[in-house]
């Protein structure tokens, strides 16, 4: 079976990239995120090294758009070799940086994405809503992955409109997972992503431990129970959705 993770840490994990990446002997390929300029400029060089394997994006996560100021003419400089713009969005749940930041912030990576024709990986906690007035506004819908999508069915309708993808991690699989479940639910599986967000968000039976590429199948297993789909063709499916969306 082959698979790909649209969305996996590799960077920020202490473990070696390269053990983890021949661990997973069944995905092809990996997306490795940004979430500031060093992370993003450390995707860029696992990418690099290697070629195929390591797509690499470029951005400021919500949680640090405060560091836009420092930080955002290198990143949007960065931003014309990446694959993708992102992570970015907002996370009004934890509030790490002030809601009028992010909301600047997601709004200068729509206009990147926009610019450079290039897909947006975003991250939304606790302000569907707001994210759907920047979506929305911009026209960026079709060019958008949500990551780690956990809303139930009504939001899922809303962003189903907006011509988004859906990357799903690790809550779809969770025992407490009922509301992300009804969710995917309402998904086509020509719309949907599967990813790990190593070195966190570990599916079951690995709760708790560190997260790696590895064990995206398990999050592939649990959307192929929602659909009642064979696990292969969930497989298949999504691989060539990454393959569209990111253009490889
Ligand atoms: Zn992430």
């Amino acid at each position: 079976m082959h698979w790909v993770d649209t969305h996996c840490h590799l960077q920020l994990d202490e473990r070696d990239p390269v053990v983890l990446l021949e661990r997973a002997a069944d995905v092809d390929w990996v997306v490795v995120p940004g979430v500031d300029l060093e992370s993003s400029k450390e995707a860029a060089r696992l990418a690099a090294a290697h070629p195929g394997q390591v797509l690499a994006t470029a951005g400021l996560h919500p949680h640090d758009a405060g560091k836009w100021v420092e930080q955002g003419a290198a990143i949007s400089e960065l931003a014309p070799t990446a694959t993708a713009i992102g992570e970015t969005g907002l996370d009004f749940y934890r509030n790490l940086s002030s809601r009028s930041d992010q909301i600047r912030v997601f709004r200068r990576h729509v206009g990147l994405a926009l610019e450079l024709g290039k897909p947006i990986v975003v991250h939304c906690r606790d302000a569907f809503a707001e994210v759907i007035e920047v979506i929305e506004d911009t026209g960026v819908g079709p060019q958008t992955v949500m990551h780690c999508w956990t809303a139930g069915p009504k939001w899922t309708r809303r962003y189903l409109d907006l011509g988004v993808t859906f990357s799903f991690a690790g809550p779809v699989a969770f025992e407490t997972g009922d509301t992300v479940r009804l969710g995917a639910a309402q998904v086509p599986p020509d719309r949907a992503l599967v990813e790990t967000d190593t070195p966190y968000l570990a599916p079951p039976p690995h709760r708790g431990q560190p997260n790696e590429p590895a064990w995206v199948a398990l999050v592939g297993a649990a959307l192929a129970r929602v659909w009642g789909l064979e696990l292969e063709e969930v497989a298949r499916v999504t691989s060539a959705n990454a393959a569209r969306v990111f253009e490889r």
